[in-house]
């Protein structure tokens, strides 16, 4: 229930998809060319953001993995007060805001303070990503599961991924660049094959994405060696030896052992 029409202030949850312009859906695109104020993270790619027409009043509440510029909490104060002074914001957050996004958050929120809500979907960057690595993410032949995870530090150690990577599986890990060893050594020890394609999209979708593949074993070193930069995917399975990647395998002989999985 909207308990200030007579404002008939909006809040809007958008999904900037992942990076590149062009796959923002039209709702978003439209919702920025009409909003009052935009509430964009730092994921949003400066193409989404040069689409905001410059009488829009924009603020950045960009996070840092271990360090919050704005806290959840006060990015809800804000979201709310300014749509219950009657504005049309547009919180714009990077792939879709259902994913890793704490859109939830932001949507209970805004429901327990009596604001009209509308979420507006985006591509995720697993879908966004491995599309455009021509990664098919299942595959009749492959895969016929596909699970996204976090890998972010905290609670990797209690998370129980046994069972989500392996044959006919996909696993997608948002946010395991830092942690990326650490992710092999797990799923190595919960009976995962060290010669599992891994592929790892840097800056997917974006004129300057880099798609990358190696073997699970060597994954952490690739992220090392090839000093991969956030944000980056890595999608763990053998459809990822169908990507369309460069393989960054280091030594001689294991180009060819991904081959044989195509
Ligand atoms: N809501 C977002 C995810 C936010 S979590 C979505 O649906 O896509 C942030 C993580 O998403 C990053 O650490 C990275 O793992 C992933 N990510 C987002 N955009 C990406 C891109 N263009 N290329 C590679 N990974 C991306």
């Amino acid at each position: 229930m909207d308990k200030h029409p007579h404002l008939a202030g909006k809040l809007w949850l958008v999904g900037a998809g992942p990076g590149d312009p062009d796959l923002l859906t039209l709702r978003a695109a439209r919702l920025l060319a009409s909003a009052d104020l935009v509430v964009h993270d730092g994921l949003v790619g400066d193409g989404v953001l040069a689409l905001i027409p410059p009488h829009v009043e924009r603020v950045s509440v960009a996070k840092q993995r271990s360090r919050h510029t704005m806290k959840q909490e006060l990015i809800n104060e804000l979201l709310i007060r300014e749509t219950l002074a009657g504005k049309q914001v547009v919180r714009l957050k990077g792939g879709d805001p259902f994913i890793f996004g704490r859109g939830g958050e932001e949507l209970d929120a805004a429901r327990k303070s009596g604001v009209t809500v509308e979420v507006v979907p985006g591509i995720t960057a697993a879908a966004g990503c491995a599309a455009q690595a021509g990664l098919p993410l299942t595959h009749r032949d492959d895969a016929s599961a596909v699970s996204f995870v976090a890998g972010q530090c905290k609670d990797l150690t209690d998370q129980d991924w046994s069972g989500l990577a392996g044959h006919g599986r996909t696993l997608v890990i948002y946010m395991g660049l830092a942690t990326a060893s650490a992710i092999a050594d797990k799923l190595i020890a919960d009976g995962v094959s060290p010669d599992l394609p891994v592929a790892v999209v840097e800056r997917g979708t974006t004129t300057d994405a880099r798609v990358l593949r190696t073997l699970l074993a060597d994954l952490g070193d690739l992220v090392a060696r090839e000093k991969v930069a956030s944000p980056a995917l890595i999608i763990v399975g053998k459809v990822a030896a169908r990507a369309d990647a460069l393989d960054c395998l280091g030594a001689p002989g294991v180009v060819a052992q991904i081959r044989d999985f195509i």
